[in-house]
């Protein structure tokens, strides 16, 4: 091939094609724009500034926020025989002076640090004097205000684009809150960056919602239509969860509770249970589902209003992880719109934040109460654009009535 970074993809990281999103990505940045990428957790967006660290050559700086992230991303890149280094507070001085020396003799390609450190006097003079090719900031979130994990060493980096006007920057992060994302824009980039934001459709998981009416009967009804499968519930309050596993068991159902106010060594039972066996209803608060990886979870239950169309997306994004046809359901009633605009009210937060959080409720009910395609409009608010997705009930509901000749035909064979 003659595309170098494919090149690079192939015998380096030894793949054999990008992920949705990432060739993108690495060509703005190849064409010397300032790149802002905007994909899930786990679409692969290390590479999306690895890769052209190395087509370009040079020294290429990686901000990250946490020590054991670095370690873990340079140990990495030196198993695929890239001369990576980080300098940090936690190796010895003697392993900093020699991966200095490596950086300042040009043999380093990837060189990690904590912004704090990056952005001192002394280390930003030592690599002005360097050949630096490209500027990568991960978990760039950390430098909104507004965004869940504010981090005040990550404000200082607005000075970067001053500091190597020549030099392209690329922040990566998997939150794609628009608040959040402008805040990145015009700090790290004073406005002047190509944003791209891909890779967050999961299209093999159904969406639909339903009037809430009567949530255990409409729960059961669910279920049973995917008998023996794995599945989780999720539900606004720990008592609920007791209460919906303890219906669905009396109903033949194997369902188990979890939830912050259960002894952990309960929850982790229960956890474990769902992990290793197959055919468990996992019937959680929000407590449960950070790091589970279980690939055949078939679908996720919402029977109350999440949070946020930002903790839907995450929540239901455990189903179907395995590729196969999945269902993200959701009950919504009038009476969880109140009760979530009261939990805002009695915050003790300030006026603005609540502004905020009165907003983020807002986008979530648009969704809720769409005509349109679900996919569309949930894509759409993280900035991804999308087509009518075939696979949502309203655009089930909108395709032509099939005139049964199908079926009749199947009937008739069988
Ligand atoms: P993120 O930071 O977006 O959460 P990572 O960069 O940590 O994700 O990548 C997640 C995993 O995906 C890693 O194991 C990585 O090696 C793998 N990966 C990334 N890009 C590709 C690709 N093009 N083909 C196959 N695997 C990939
Ligand atoms: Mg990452
Ligand atoms: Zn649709």
């Amino acid at each position: 091939t003659h595309d170098p970074k494919r090149r690079v993809l192939k015998d380096v990281f030894g793949f054999d094609d990008f992920r949705p999103g990432q060739a993108s990505v690495m060509e703005a940045l190849l064409a010397g724009r300032h790149v802002l990428a905007v994909m899930p957790t786990g679409a692969g967006k290390s590479l999306c500034y690895q890769v052209p660290a190395l087509v370009k050559g040079g020294l290429t700086i990686v901000v990250s926020p946490l020590v054991a992230l670095m370690q873990d991303q340079v140990a990495a890149l030196r198993l695929a025989g890239v001369a990576a280094d980080t300098i940090n507070s936690s190796i010895d001085r003697d392993a900093n002076v020699a991966a200095w020396r490596r950086v300042a003799s040009g043999q380093t390609r990837l060189l990690y640090l904590a912004p704090e450190r990056l952005m001192t006097e002394r280390m930003l003079d030592a690599l002005a004097r360097l050949d630096v090719s490209l500027i990568a900031i991960d978990e760039a979130h950390c430098i909104s205000q507004w965004g869940p994990a504010f981090r005040r060493e990550y404000e200082d980096l607005s000075q970067l684009r001053g500091i190597f006007p020549d030099v392209p920057i690329i922040a990566v992060t998997a939150t794609a809150d628009e608040t959040t994302r402008a805040d990145i824009e015009t700090r790290l980039f004073g406005g002047r960056v190509e944003t791209q934001v891909l890779g967050f459709d999961r299209p093999n998981i159904k969406l639909a919602i339903e009037p809430k009416q009567d949530s255990k009967r409409q729960l059961l009804n669910f279920i049973e239509r995917h008998q023996g499968r794995s599945g989780i519930v999720y539900c606004l309050s720990r008592k609920k969860t007791e209460e919906m596993a303890a219906f669905l068991e009396r109903n033949g159902v194997t369902a188990l509770a979890y939830h912050a106010g259960m002894s952990k060594e309960a929850r982790d039972a229960n956890q474990n249970a769902f992990m290793t066996l197959s055919g468990v209803v996992m019937v959680a608060t929000i407590a449960f589902g950070m790091g589970i990886d279980k690939p055949d979870v078939a679908y996720v239950f919402h029977t109350d209003l999440p949070g946020s169309l930002e903790a839907y997306y995450q929540e239901i994004g455990r189903a179907g992880r395995d590729g196969r046809a999945a269902e993200a359901h959701m009950l919504y009633g009038l009476g969880d719109i109140r009760m979530r605009r009261m939990f805002i009210d009695d915050e003790d937060a300030a006026v603005e934040h609540k502004r905020r959080s009165h907003g983020r409720l807002d986008t979530l009910i648009g969704y809720c109460e769409t005509a349109e395609c679900r996919r569309e409009v949930l894509l759409g608010y993280f900035g991804e654009e999308a087509t009518p997705c075939g696979n949502c009930d309203n655009c089930l509901e909108q395709a032509p009535r099939a005139d049964g000749t199908a079926e009749a035909g199947i009937i008739l064979a069988a």
